[in-house]
């Protein structure tokens, strides 16, 4: 039966810039619809320097809550009212569900990328030494989560070496345990042979871009490659990594888990395993 929108359905949303690309709103529109939910998940295009305008008319609106995508993960953690320690740590929110007109922000790539590696890569991260390719949003998740996890050493490696440092002085505080290092890209080489998890959470490969001085060939052949870029179901690093040998997998699995998990935070239900998956591979 075709579902209908009446007077009494709940919003939920996700604002990014583009947003158009996003697949979030296929697979959170199936899971309100499998569970026979009175919900909607509609996509809104919020310019840069709108978005506390866009916050605003989300509070106005009584949007039931929303995704958040490039480039706001940072900038809307100052407008909402509170915050869970995961998207302190990551300095990012994904995620804000509005209760009763109060906005909590929640970070859930972190959570889903560590449920991503183990059902897609069997990596438990535990004891494990990972290198990050990236130190934007989504590597402030992936670093802060693997730290949690009980990585023994994280390296990240960024173009901008600045944003990486930064990265690594406000994450520190947060992750005494762990062994949290900067190096350039020069330097990267060093480190690939005592490498165990190597983790691209930088947009390179979206539109089919190689790495340029990335040595996979110097990885230990027993380690393991996670590409975040989901665009291309088989990305320019994971097609170099499998040529290489290794287990690699694209980002689609962290998309779906974090997706689980930014549903879950909404509704209190976790949706059926594998149904935002198929719905996502339904729809191309
Ligand atoms: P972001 O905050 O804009 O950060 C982008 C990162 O990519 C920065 O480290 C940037 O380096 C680097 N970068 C961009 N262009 C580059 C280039 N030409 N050469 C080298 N490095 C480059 O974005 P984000 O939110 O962290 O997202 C990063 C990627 O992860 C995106 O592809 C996004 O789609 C993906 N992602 C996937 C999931 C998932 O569920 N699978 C979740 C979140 C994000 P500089 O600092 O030097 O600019």
């Amino acid at each position: 039966m075709k579902e209908l929108i009446r007077g009494t359905t709940k919003i939920y949303a996700i604002i990014g810039w583009p947003v158009a690309h996003s697949r979030s709103p296929v697979m959170q529109n199936a899971a309100f619809q499998a569970l026979g939910m009175d919900c909607v998940y509609v996509p809104f295009a919020v310019e840069p320097e709108r978005l506390s305008e866009a916050v605003l008319g989300m509070r106005a609106l009584g949007v039931a809550g929303w995704n958040v995508t490039i480039p706001h993960k940072t900038g809307i953690m100052s407008l909402l009212d509170e915050l869970s320690p995961e998207a302190v740590r990551a300095g990012a929110v994904n995620t804000v569900v509005n209760r009763g007109g109060r906005l909590i922000g929640y970070n859930t790539d972190g959570t889903g990328l560590l449920t991503a590696l183990l059902r897609d890569l069997d990596c438990s991260v535990k004891g494990e030494r990972v290198v990050v390719l990236g130190a934007g949003g989504a590597a402030r998740g992936a670093v802060a989560a693997l730290g949690e996890a009980g990585a023994a050493r994280v390296t990240v490696v960024n173009r901008t070496l600045e944003t990486a440092r930064r990265l690594a002085d406000e994450l520190r505080p947060h992750l005494s345990e762990l062994e949290l290092e900067i190096v350039s890209s020069e330097e990267l080489s060093r480190l690939l042979p005592q490498t165990d998890l190597l983790v691209n959470a930088t947009s390179l490969g979206l539109k089919g871009e190689e790495f340029s001085g990335l040595e996979l060939a110097l990885l230990p052949d027993a380690a393991k490659v996670y590409d975040m870029v989901y665009g291309p179901r088989e990305t320019p690093l994971v097609l170099a990594a499998r040529q290489r040998g290794l287990a690699a997998c694209n980002g689609l699995g962290m998309l779906v888990a974090q997706g689980e998990l930014a549903f879950c935070h909404w509704t209190g239900i976790t949706p059926a395993p594998g149904l935002m998956s198929t719905a996502l591979a339904e729809v191309r």
